[in-house]
């Protein structure tokens, strides 16, 4: 038996940690519960060295690379291999069929590829939360129609994914809340006054997750965990007042599920994205790990305070967008992805981030209205606005 895997960022924190899980889960003996992984297809930027070695190993048929120079080097080396580039090239490769496609690329680019994927009948492994964040209706109305199924990789949401397994015969009625956990990042405690002079290096020293550029500083915000209430929205189709998050500093427990008889099932773990990550591929068994296991008498202690959303807004703004729904979320994240490019390029400071959110999501530049259901163009035309606005508002045109 073998499972035939696509990776989009395969050169990215989640896309290598997945290729080492499937270098694991292939090490082991095949059985019913253990198939084969093949890796038919891979994604990168700019990272060309390390997508060689990939392609080296594990011999894929297909790879998309962003520029048409590192193409021609591919198609140079790999006489067999299907090159492709650009962001066409990174829809074609989504919608070459294969059993699973982990989406581990960073931003809204990763929308029209998963979009292809979900045409084409297959499974995500959905590691790029800006997809849904932007047009989760559109996504999870497609994958339903089309029998795909997606399977959160984001710790927080593979953990409530455990979790609703509890619900014995009451289905979704029986589910009383969603509990995501937060770090809170690695400026947690720090005042208002101080958070007006931290830089990009401060925002990416988290103190419990090694991640990409755009989550870390997301994380640094407590946008992260605005984007994962909106995402745990569209995943586990509940409202926005339905979902609360606590903050979590040690990173043990990754989210709960609170039922309507009172009982809360949380899913514990050391903070380990190779965990959800291969539950994603092996879903619906388990895999047969040696990692390292969690020692609660090592711990000292698990503590959980009060988000603080007076300090933090974008968890506040994120809310906001959440219950006025329509493509306010779109013009959050998008304006959210401009602004954080622009303070790890050291252009504006990292209390503006907020503020410039907040701003795209004025009546004036959001449009205000928000219709329920809008279409692919409708989020995208929001997005390209909300974009426009952030770069305009500090003079990067
Ligand atoms: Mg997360």
């Amino acid at each position: 038996m073998a499972k035939t895997v696509g990776i989009l960022g395969s050169t990215g924190s989640i896309g290598t940690q997945t290729l080492s899980v499937i270098r694991e889960l292939n090490s082991r003996p095949e059985s019913a519960f253990n198939p084969h992984y093949t890796v038919k297809a891979l994604s990168c930027g700019a990272n060309i060295d390390l997508l060689m070695r990939q392609i080296d190993e594990f011999s894929p048929e297909t790879v998309c690379v962003s520029d048409g120079d590192s193409a021609k080097i591919l198609r140079k080396k790999y006489r067999k291999l299907n090159v492709l580039s650009g962001e066409d090239g990174l829809i074609s490769m989504a919608g070459e069929k294969t059993d699973m496609l982990v989406t581990a690329i960073t931003g809204m680019r990763g929308l029209r590829p998963t979009l292809k994927a979900i045409e084409s009948g297959t499974d995500i492994a959905l590691a790029n939360k800006e997809t849904l964040v932007a047009a989760g209706e559109i996504v999870m109305k497609r994958a339903k129609e089309k029998k795909v199924r997606i399977i959160p990789v984001d710790s927080e949401h593979s953990a409530v994914f455990q979790c609703l397994k509890s619900t014995f015969k009451g289905g979704k009625r029986s589910v009383g809340r969603i509990i995501l956990t937060a770090s809170g990042g690695p400026f947690r405690t720090f005042s208002e006054k101080q958070l007006l002079s931290v830089t990009a290096e401060d925002a990416l020293n988290h103190p419990t997750w090694k991640m990409g550029g755009k989550i870390t500083v997301d994380c640094a915000t407590m946008m992260n965990k605005g984007l994962e209430v909106i995402e745990a929205m569209h995943l586990f189709g509940m409202a926005p007042d339905k979902i609360d998050v606590v903050v979590h500093p040690q990173s043990i427990i990754h989210s709960m599920v609170e039922f309507t008889d009172g009982s809360v099932i949380a899913q514990l773990g050391l903070p380990d994205m190779k965990t959800p990550i291969e539950l994603a591929l092996t879903y619906p068994h388990r895999g047969l790990s040696d990692r390292d296991r969690l020692d609660l008498t090592q711990l000292g202690g698990l503590t959980f305070e009060k988000p603080r959303t007076d300090v933090f807004r974008c968890l506040s703004l994120a809310y906001d967008a959440a219950k006025k729904g329509g493509v306010m979320p779109a013009v959050l994240n998008g304006a959210n992805e401009e602004a954080v490019e622009l303070f790890l390029g050291g252009k504006i400071g990292f209390c503006d981030i907020a503020r410039l959110v907040e701003g795209a999501m004025s009546d004036r530049i959001s449009g205000g209205v928000c219709a329920a259901g809008p279409d692919l163009d409708a989020v995208l035309e929001a997005d390209g606005r909300a974009r426009d606005y952030v770069r305009r508002s500090v003079n990067c045109p």
